[in-house]
């Protein structure tokens, strides 16, 4: 059987010149390893197929596999062990799966049972489309709701504020859908976390974005959460090759470059995060939900084991959380 290199194994550390590679270590606290942010990857599977989309979910995009209830337990126990303050569910989109989205069932029962558990231990945090199948949850989510109150949050991208500009990234119609699921979550008491991507967006300034989002749903409780940068993977690269361009290089972060840029290591989600993915059947962790199905960046298939250093020496690490203002996946109002 072919083994998977566990990282940094063939990752070059040191240049020519005597660089060396940038690292994260995980946090500590009383002398032990902590762990603030655990990312459950659901699968690739969407009911979408964005444009830059970077892990190129689509509905028939099955690598990322679907994690079920009974496996993820014990990874959520032991992240509570190591003192986990918030769990996110992302993907592809979590509400669906397989027999979802191929008519056989109307609800992700295997996603439901880990919410329900994974709110006991921690706050969570949901990404989805909010486009369709999200509202077969509804009443599952408003049972939540009442029972943990704002340790429920969920985060929904829309593009824009313009219509036209949402749909074509996202597909036509998707805009109208995704806003009215917005209002009724909203109705049911939650606070709706609306993300977008910065670089996608026409307007500049935070007060604008935050304005033009706060128009739409027209005094509604919402959020505005930005994304800073577009990483170039999945879709995202067939978009820039028909476009006619090509990716950035990949360039060697060194140990220096935290000084030049500007970014401590302990503001990077390495240090705080770790992310869930399955693959092949099994269980993998990962440092970061911008990293995925990629052996050289496996960090061990329990939490325990995967809280050791990180080399940065991905693409993502520079395009995502270094270049420019640096992006995270954690929510942050503008
Ligand atoms: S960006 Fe989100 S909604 Fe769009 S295809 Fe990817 S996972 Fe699905
Ligand atoms: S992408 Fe960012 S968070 Fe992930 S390993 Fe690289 S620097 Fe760390």
């Amino acid at each position: 059987m072919h083994r998977r290199a566990a990282h940094p194994e063939g990752l070059v550390l040191t240049k020519p010149n005597g660089d060396q590679r940038g690292f994260v270590d995980p946090k500590r606290s009383d002398g032990g390893h902590v762990l603030e942010d655990l990312w459950v990857m659901q699968g690739s599977v969407c009911d979408l197929k964005c444009k830059h989309c970077y892990t190129a979910s689509s509905p028939q995009n099955h690598r990322l596999e679907q994690i079920r209830f009974g496996e993820l337990r014990p990874h959520l126990e032991e992240a509570a062990r190591f003192g986990v303050r918030r769990i996110y569910f992302t993907g592809g989109e979590p509400f669906v799966n397989r027999d979802v989205l191929e008519g056989r069932t109307t609800r992700n029962e295997e996603f439901l049972a880990s919410l329900e558990f994974a709110l006991t231990l921690a706050p969570v945090e949901i990404l989805s489309n909010g486009r369709r199948y999200i509202r077969n949850h509804f009443e599952a989510l408003q049972t939540l709701r009442v029972r943990h109150g704002d340790r429920l949050k969920l985060r929904i991208t829309l593009e824009s504020p313009e219509p036209a500009r949402h749909d074509a990234i996202r597909g036509k119609g998707t805009f109208a859908q995704t806003v009215a699921t917005v209002r009724d979550l909203a109705a049911m008491g939650f606070f709706p976390v609306i993300t977008a991507e910065r670089p996608l967006l026409t307007l500049q300034s935070d007060e604008e974005i935050r304005e033009a989002y706060r128009a739409l749903f027209c005094g509604l409780a919402i959020e505005v959460n930005l994304i800073e940068n577009i990483l170039e993977s999945g879709h995202e690269l067939t978009r820039i090759a028909q476009a006619g361009g090509a990716p950035h290089a990949e360039v060697f972060i060194t140990t220096n470059c935290f000084s030049i840029l500007g970014k401590a290591p302990e503001s990077l989600m390495c240090h705080f995060s770790r992310c869930i993915q399955k693959v092949e059947g099994e269980i993998r962790y990962y440092p970061c939900p911008v990293i995925y199905d990629d052996p050289h960046f496996e960090l061990g298939r329990t939490l325990g084991e995967s809280l050791r250093r990180v080399y940065l020496a991905h693409k993502n690490c520079y395009d995502y959380c270094l270049k420019g203002r640096g992006a995270s996946c954690r929510t942050k109002a503008i």
